[in-house]
């Protein structure tokens, strides 16, 4: 079940490529009810959509780390190589874990495998370093999808997190953060061209809360995260504190360990 499927190429009518994003969300639906018992990231079986084994081998992003940017760190620093120097829009960035293995599985799963039901558990992966911020935040809010994206997902897999994070720490949400310009893929580039590539597409619509908790599923650089903490500061947010389920591992680390992350810190 929930095999990857084909990617609808990219010159499909829009209506065969909605209509397409509706069947799998359906079949996606009914396999969940027929073979509930199932670990949605290694498919073993499990009562939970995500199993022990696969839950206890994330890799978690414990202190110290980089005060601004979260990157881990031998010491606590105001700032590392990562973030120095970068125009961060954000006040502070934090992160559940590094981003591989069967973290990395668990986010495929919940955005392009109909995984849905990961949401809880993921939610609940980062729950600690919610509730340190959510003392200190007036609302939730999350990283938006285009609207055709989130039309052909059926669902933002940040907006299910932050969903799950705000009833449970008893926060409104804020939904109304849009991303306004459709943005090429930002994989393989560099902070400054994902900085321009992301550069004006996010706004803020309405009132925005003084001081908001921003999620999203995955920090690479911070450009877009960044991106949303200006859109939401040019409509009166004061403080941004943003917190995704997983870290990029940087460069050279290959995101096998800690120590690897660690490692690679010269930020001392
Ligand atoms: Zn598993
Ligand atoms: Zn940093």
């Amino acid at each position: 079940m929930n095999r990857h499927n084909p990617p609808i190429g990219s010159g499909t009518p829009r209506s065969f490529r909605s209509m397409w994003s509706g069947v799998r969300r359906l079949l996606g639906g009914f396999s969940e009810l027929i073979f509930p018992q199932i670990c949605l990231v290694c498919e073993s079986a499990s009562h939970e959509p995500l199993c022990e084994d696969c839950a206890d081998s994330f890799l978690r992003i414990t202190d110290p780390v980089c005060e601004k940017c979260g990157k881990p760190c031998e010491r606590p620093v105001p700032d590392c190589r990562e973030c120095r120097g970068k125009h961060l829009h954000f006040t502070l960035a934090r992160s559940g874990g590094v981003y591989t293995g069967s973290l990395k599985n668990a986010i495929h799963s919940l955005k392009y495998r109909n995984g849905k039901r990961l949401a809880t558990h993921l939610s609940k992966f980062i729950d600690d370093e919610a509730s340190r911020l959510m003392g200190d935040v007036n609302a939730v809010a999350f990283v938006p999808l285009s609207k055709l994206k989130e039309a052909e997902r059926g669902y933002n897999q940040s907006g299910l997190l932050a969903e799950q994070l705000a009833r449970r720490h008893n926060k409104p949400l804020y939904t109304k953060l849009a991303k306004v310009k459709s943005i090429p893929e930002q994989h393989r580039l560099g902070f400054a061209e994902r900085g321009d590539n992301v550069k004006g597409a996010f706004r803020a619509f309405g009132k925005v809360p003084e001081r908001v908790l921003l999620i999203d599923d995955v920090y690479t650089t911070g450009s877009t995260a960044s991106e949303c903490a200006s859109a939401l500061k040019q409509r009166g947010a004061a403080v941004v504190y943003v917190l995704t389920v997983a870290r990029t591992p940087l460069d050279g680390s290959k995101g096998d360990h800690r120590r690897a992350v660690v490692d690679s810190c010269k930020c001392r």
